[in-house]
Formats: C-alpha cells, structure tokens, sequence
C-alpha cells in the first residue's frame, strides 16, 4: 500500500479507487451523431419552460432577472452570484461557493449545495465527500481542474446543511444553467438527488435513472449517486464506478 492510499485508508475512504485494466468498462449506448458540418459542441438548446425541480425551479425567461442572468459572460456571471440576495441564504453563510475548474471542460459534476468546509473555504466538494470525489475522478484518469469543472446546484450553504428548498433551488438554477452554457460541457455529471430533480425535473430514484443518457438542454446529462451517499453506504460506490465508466466511454464516443 502506498502512502496515498494509507492516508485514505485512514480516512475510512478505502479501498482506493483504481482503474482496473482487465475488465472492459460498460459500453455507452450509440448516441444520435450530429450532422458531420455541426460544430463539435453545438450551444445547448433552451427549451421553454427549462426543466427543473417538480413545480419549483423552472426558469421564467421572460424573467428579468433569469434573462439578465442568462446573457452574462463570466465576470459578470461571478460578481452577480458573489452579491446575490435572491433566496435567503446568503445572510446565513460565509460566503457564496461559484463553482471550481476548467471553464471549457468536457465533464461537467454538479454536486447539491456546499456543506461547512466548502462554506469556509469558497470551493466545491472539499470536504470528506470531496476528497472521495477526487479519488473517484483519478480512478476514471481525470483531476479536478483538469477538463472537469465541479459546481453546485445551490451556491450558498443552507444552514445546518439542511435541503435546499424549491424556492432556493428557482433563485439560483439560472446561474447553474449560465454556468452549462458557457462552458458547453460533453457531459454533465448529476451527483444525487438534488441535483438530478433540479436538472431532470423528476422525482424519480437515482437507482431507476442510472445507466442512462438522458439531456439537460441537449446536453448529455448522466446520474449516480452523490458522493456524500456513498460515504454511508460503502456497497454502492460499486455502482458508482459503473456510473463514472459509463460516463468516461460516453464521454470518449462524443
Ligand atoms: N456536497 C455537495 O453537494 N456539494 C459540495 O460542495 C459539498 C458537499
């Protein structure tokens, strides 16, 4: 065992994830091909209304705010989430949490809301479930950074980590959705049930969504479990492996 995979293993998040040579990764299923003279990622298309969270986070686009959101590039986009007011939340954390990584990646990971070390630290997945985020993505060749970009759904902490509520989850699904379209990812990675609902607007369990490609503003959009779930119920991250190796074959017939 190595050092890394000591510390780990210290940290109850053994046994390390690693690519495994032997064994051939499930195979994605055929995607619809663009015609050969599309450009290679095409904008996402915006469908009226924007799926979102059951009867909660559609964005209105005849909205203002949502509107002004939509057409900022990223300096903007930054200030505008960093002086947000829209929902509550913002009174109660420390500070807003943007989003981390590559702003023209193929692999887009949306996690729910930031917890108390992202909330100290203004970074994405950073705690416990982070770290186990980032062995995930070294197990599949991938860094956080590195052609990935990892957000939430919400960028402020509900306090005490409680669940986003609809209405927090409306305010900031704009940001989130400026956020898919100026990095227009291959793939977008939907940890958990948040974020699957708010993308997806579906109730429906992450174990009925798996090993699929559905579409978020034609973008392909694959589900798995939230890597905070899998720190509780270690049998799963077997399937979550499943998920990343879909997602990585995916990803590779794009
Ligand atoms: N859980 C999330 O969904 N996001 C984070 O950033 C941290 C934990």
């Amino acid at each position: 065992m190595n050092r890394r995979e000591r510390v780990l293993e210290a940290m109850g998040l053994g046994p390390v994830w690693r690519l495994r040579e032997r064994r051939e990764p499930p195979k994605a299923p055929e995607l619809p091909r663009l015609p050969p003279s599309a450009p290679r990622r095409p904008a996402p298309q915006r469908f009226d209304p924007v799926p979102g969270i059951k009867g909660g986070a559609r964005i209105d686009l005849a909205d203002d705010r949502a509107a002004r959101i939509l057409k900022m590039e990223w300096p903007e986009l930054k200030s505008a989430v960093k002086s947000c007011e829209a929902c509550g939340l913002r009174k109660s954390c420390t500070q807003t949490v943007f989003g981390v990584g590559d702003e023209q990646a193929d692999w887009l990971l949306v996690g729910e809301a930031p917890g108390s070390e992202e909330d100290a630290r203004g970074e994405p997945f950073v705690g416990q479930a982070g770290r186990l985020l980032d062995s995930m993505l070294a197990a599949i060749g991938l860094k956080r950074g590195e052609n990935v970009y990892i957000c939430n759904v919400l960028k402020c902490r509900p306090p005490g980590n409680r669940n986003p509520e609809a209405f927090e989850v409306a305010q900031c699904s704009p940001h989130l959705l400026r956020q898919l379209e100026l990095i227009r990812p291959k793939l977008i990675l939907a940890m958990g049930r948040f974020a699957v609902q708010t993308l997806l607007g579906t109730e429906a369990s992450i174990a009925s969504l798996r090993g699929r490609l559905h579409r978020y503003q034609g973008v392909p959009l694959i589900v798995t479990y939230h890597p905070a779930y899998l720190l509780r119920n270690l049998p799963d991250k077997a399937k979550a492996w499943e998920d990343l190796c879909f997602a990585r074959s995916a990803v590779a017939g794009l």
